[in-house]
């Protein structure tokens, strides 16, 4: 089969490889699409957080079961997204079911091969069944919306009276969170390149270049991960505001520690999702034109070393970048 494989940083080819075998307990896919994603762009620069070269990257997957191993009960055929996370289960925060607090988590695509292939096999614990008549191109958004739907929740659970948002970067995290957000909120994007914003607000989406200070949101989601975001995202809250970390950074934040007291701000992380993939393709499904707008690109394995090598460069104004495997309908 054919997959894109990451040899080293900055060295991803596409080749063919032997086929993998659904072992007992997995599921073999079919690819049907894979989103590039901005944390493969960072393994892609970097070659972190992989623990073996080469490996096929992507962890944004769906497709559709091929083969079931022993013991694996789903059908062929079904339609299934992955879920991205590999921790280690074992741990305390595993065992009370927060896996990604784990101190020891990995992800599909870099502790094994994920989906920028034609085939994967993967535990069937990890896959989540897909609604009956949702498109493969709406589907595969499941893994990062869950993101959003992972933030959305945390709010609700600080800040349950937050009408007023703001949200810091319209890359695709952005927008899913803005989309993924309840429609009595009264959300903003701060989205500074012009093509992105064209897009955002043909989704629907209220956009501005920035969050200025006095801005007095009840809550900032921080989706842009650039040093002083999260202080940019305090600034624009409201006293008593709060700041949702979404998005990694590259490395430590300077912070005010009398700017959050004296304005009783807090700030919560977000680290991908918990157990949000089923309610995220149940969203997803409720209004699949909705979120459509958020893939605006569709490119073959073929053309993707080149397109990440774009993307990491900063080119390309668009939001998600899906692959479709040549062959996949
Ligand atoms: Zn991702
Ligand atoms: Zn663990």
């Amino acid at each position: 089969m054919i997959a894109a494989r990451l040899h080293a940083a900055r060295d991803l080819r596409v080749e063919a490889v032997p086929p993998p075998e659904a072992g007992p307990g997995e599921l073999l896919v079919r690819v049907e699409a894979a989103g590039v994603c901005g944390s493969v762009l960072h393994v892609w620069r970097t070659g972190a957080f992989v623990t073996r070269f080469p490996v096929t990257p992507g962890h944004e997957v769906t497709g559709v079961v091929a083969a079931a191993g022993d013991g694996a009960r789903t059908a062929p055929g079904t339609r299934v997204v992955m879920d991205s996370k590999v921790p280690c289960g074992t741990c305390p925060e595993c065992r009370a079911g927060h896996p990604q607090r784990c101190g020891a988590i990995g992800f599909l695509g870099e502790v094994c091969d994920g989906g920028f292939a034609e085939l994967l096999a993967v535990p069937e614990a990890a896959v989540c069944p897909v609604p009956a008549g949702l498109d493969a191109r709406v589907a595969v958004l499941a893994e990062p919306a869950a993101v959003a739907m992972h933030a959305r929740r945390r709010l609700e659970r600080f800040a349950p009276e937050a009408r007023r948002v703001g949200v810091l970067g319209g890359g695709p995290i952005g927008a899913l969170c803005a989309l993924m957000l309840p429609s009595t909120t009264d959300v903003v994007v701060a989205e500074t390149d012009p093509a992105r914003a064209r897009l955002l607000a043909a989704a629907g989406l209220q956009v501005t270049d920035a969050l200025p200070p006095g801005f007095r949101a009840d809550a900032v989601f921080d989706c842009a991960g650039f040093a002083g975001s999260v202080a940019s995202a305090m600034a624009a809250c409201a006293p008593g505001g709060i700041v949702m970390l979404v998005s990694l950074h590259h490395g430590p934040e300077t912070l005010d520690a009398n700017v959050l007291l004296a304005g009783e701000h807090a700030i919560a992380g977000c680290h991908v999702f918990e157990d949000e993939l089923p309610d995220t393709l149940a969203a997803l499904a409720a209004d699949p034109a909705r979120f459509a707008a958020v893939v605006t690109r569709q490119v073959g394995l073929a053309e993707l070393p080149g397109v990440v090598a774009e993307a990491a460069a900063g080119g390309h104004g668009g939001l998600k970048t899906i692959v479709v495997p040549e062959g996949a309908t």
